[in-house]
This record gives C-alpha cells, sequence and structure tokens, in this order.
C-alpha cells in the first residue's frame, strides 16, 4: 500500500510549484494528477508570486526551485524562518544539478528533502512528495504538543503559586492564635491542653515552611529575576552567616575554597547553597559535621561541589531526591518538606547546568552541580 493513503484527512493538498520553467511545471501538475493522491495545484514562477500565495493560503507542500528569476530558492526558505510564514508546510527543494552544499544549506535551514531533476527523480516525484509532507505533519504535532505541555507546566506552576500564596494569611492567623491561647489561657489549659497548643503549633510551623517552599519551588524557574555578575565568595559566606545558628549547634566547620565570579541569578542561586549546606547540616552522621564546598574549572563549564561526611543515600535513591516530595526519612527524624532539592535543580536548570549526587550509606554526599561557561 502506498504511504499516503494512511494520512488524515480526505481533502484534496494544497500544494505550491514555484518554478519558472513552464515545461518543469508541467511534468510536476502531471505527475500529481496521475498519483491516487488528490491535489490542489498553485503555480508560481517566481519567489515573490510564491511568497504571495504561500501568504495568502496555508498550503500543504511547497515544491521549490533552486533557481528562480529573482532569487536563490534558499532566499525563500530564509524568508519562512525570519518571517514565520508558511511555518507548517513541507517544502522541497528541486534543483537541476546535484550539489551538496546546496542540499545541505537547504535542509539546515528547513527544507524537508532536495530532489535532483532526472528521470529517477519522476519516479518516486509524488511518494517523496508525501513522505514531506508526513514529516511536516509529525513535526506540526511535536510542535503543538510541546506548547501544550509548557502551557500546563505553566498554569500548575502559577496555580501553586497563587495556592500557596493564598495559604499564607490563614495560616500566620492559626499561629498568632495558637500563641494567643497559650499566653492568654494557657494556665486554665492544663498541661494535656498545653501539649495540644504546642502540637498544633508544631504543625503549622511545618505547613509554614511547606507553603514557602511551595512558592519558592513555583517561582524558581518562572521568576522575573535577571543574572547579574556576583563574586560567589561573597555569595556563599553571607549563606554560611544565615545558618551560623545551625552551625554552631551541630558543632560543624564549613571549609570554603576561593570561587568565582560568575554571571548568575542572585536570588536563586543564594537559595541553591543555602539548600545544600543546610542538607549537609541536617543529614549529618554521629561525626561533627565538616562540610566542604569547592569548584573546579572545565573547558566549557565550571562544577561545584558541596561535601558532607554525613549519612550518605543509596545509590538506588540517587535521582529519586531531586523529585518534588522525595524523601528518604520520616518527618519525624528530620524535618522538611521534600521540595529542597527540587527546587536545587530547577535552579541550576534555570542556568543551563545540571545536579546530580555522589554518595553511598555511611560515607558522607558530594552534590555536585554545573554551570555552563
Ligand atoms: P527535605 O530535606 O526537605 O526532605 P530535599 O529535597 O532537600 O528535601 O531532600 C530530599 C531527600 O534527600 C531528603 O529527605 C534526604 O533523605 C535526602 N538528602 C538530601 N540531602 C542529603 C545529604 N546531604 N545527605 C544525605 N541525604 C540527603
Amino acid at each position: 500500500m502506498e504511504a499516503w493513503k494512511a494520512l488524515p484527512g480526505d481533502g484534496a493538498y494544497k500544494i505550491l510549484i514555484i518554478e519558472d520553467s513552464p515545461y518543469d511545471r508541467a511534468l510536476y501538475r502531471r505527475l500529481l494528477h496521475q498519483s491516487d493522491a488528490s491535489f490542489s495545484v498553485y503555480e508560481a514562477e517566481n519567489l515573490s508570486d510564491g511568497i504571495e500565495l504561500s501568504r495568502r493560503l496555508k498550503m500543504d507542500c511547497i515544491l521549490l526551485d533552486c533557481r528562480l528569476p529573482d532569487a536563490h530558492g534558499t532566499d525563500f526558505l530564509r524568508l519562512c524562518r525570519t518571517e514565520g510564514f508558511a511555518p507548517d508546510a513541507a517544502i522541497v527543494m528541486v534543483s537541476g544539478q546535484d550539489n551538496v552544499q546546496t542540499a545541505v544549506d537547504a535542509m539546515k535551514l528547513g527544507a524537508l528533502d532536495f530532489l535532483i531533476k532526472n528521470t529517477a527523480m519522476e519516479r518516486y516525484f509524488v511518494q517523496n512528495i508525501m513522505n514531506a509532507i508526513e514529516r511536516a505533519s509529525l513535526k506540526r504535532r511535536l510542535r503543538e504538543s510541546q506548547q501544550e505541555l509548557e502551557n500546563s507546566y505553566k498554569a500548575l506552576t502559577d496555580f501553586a503559586h497563587t495556592a500557596s500564596h493564598d495559604l499564607q494569611a490563614p495560616l500566620r492567623r492559626v499561629r498568632q492564635f495558637c500563641n494567643l491561647l497559650k499566653e492568654e489561657t494557657g494556665d486554665r489549659l492544663g498541661p494535656e491542653g498545653l501539649d495540644y497548643v504546642e502540637r498544633l503549633t508544631t504543625n503549622v510551623i511545618r505547613l509554614q515552611k511547606l507553603v514557602e517552599d511551595l512558592l519558592t519551588y513555583s517561582g524558581a524557574a518562572n521568576g522575573r529575576e535577571g543574572r547579574a555578575e556576583i563574586d560567589l565568595n561573597v555569595l556563599v559566606a553571607d549563606v554560611i552567616e544565615d545558618v551560623n545558628v545551625s552551625v554552631i549547634e551541630n558543632n560543624a566547620r564549613i571549609l570554603l575554597d576561593e570561587l568565582p565570579t560568575l554571571s548568575v541569578y542572585p536570588v536563586r542561586m543564594r537559595g541553591l547553597f543555602q539548600n545544600l549546606i543546610c542538607n549537609a547540616l541536617k543529614y549529618r552522621s554521629e561525626e561533627d559535621p565538616i562540610i566542604r564546598i569547592f569548584y573546579e574549572e572545565e573547558p566549557s563549564r565550571y562544577v561545584f561541589s558541596v561535601k558532607d561526611n554525613g549519612i550518605g543515600i543509596d545509590e538506588e535513591y540517587h535521582h529519586a531526591i531531586f523529585t518534588a516530595f522525595e524523601r528518604l526519612c520520616s518527618q519525624d527524624a528530620v524535618e522538611g518538606s521534600g521540595l529542597g532539592l527540587s527546587i536545587c535543580k530547577k535552579v541550576v536548570e534555570k542556568h543551563g547546568g545540571e545536579i546530580w549526587v555522589e554518595s553511598s550509606p555511611g560515607q558522607g554526599a558530594t552534590f555536585k552541580f554545573t554551570i555552563p561557561k
């Protein structure tokens, strides 16, 4: 069975022939009309008429001669790109000469096939046209699905942002009332009542942290922050200052190597280091935590490392931990929302890099991420 019979839609395919030779136009017309598929054929003798027609009508295929009286065929391809017309048409270039460079240029500019005018071409002419139409239709469907995916992803993060934003105010109020209840009526509540209020407060605080993390998560890839040249020594020193209480409580040591100055999204980058350092403190082992922060420069990228001597992570979970809400320990063992590393991943991806972990249980963990040059 011929391939084009399986194509969806039973209307005629609109095909535009841009060709100055009346002999070639007649030949293509004849070949198209002799085939089993149904075509509505339009013709243009030069580039400007071709542009005019393809702007007016949505073509399924454009058969484009390489040498036109007013331009080269590749000029048409360039215009399609820069001006965005005929985005869904399968453009097939036809040339009298077997010129590899022109064929490569045409394909790079978006042509879906390159045919050489000779007797062999006539045999597979319609088959080649139909294959190109099918490829163009697949490309269009792929583009549409990508767009749909992007739209739903954006809608989801917008929803997460709005929902978590709206949750903040009532949560703040619940926490205030918990405090009031304890302060104003604590003596009447008795030990059991006070214990309930304590537990209520702990859970509200957890919920507040979760909502805060959700807000950061939804903003990590889409926020409006711009890049700036940042001395990462200063940025990381600031983060260490912020987590100082936890450093002292854990009797931890942070060893900071000299870091470079790079163009980064400053707030996101700060959050990235903060998450990794806090995790290195949280998932500590019996030993006093030692955290080393360093980087290596490779030809095309910088590779940063945050290395700890904590409990480590089984290789089985090295990928899963970067997924939202994925945690390896219970809430009671170590507090957390399970969003930290997924935010880190988004931030690194926003910078065009990658993040991964090298670790095994009991051997500490080294979180590595790259920033392309
Ligand atoms: P959270 O810390 O809120 O649970 P994260 O997304 O930051 O969420 O981390 C996901 C999981 O990865 C953690 O629950 C923990 O099990 C594991 N993890 C993260 N960092 C480390 C680390 N430095 N050492 C060992 N395990 C870690």
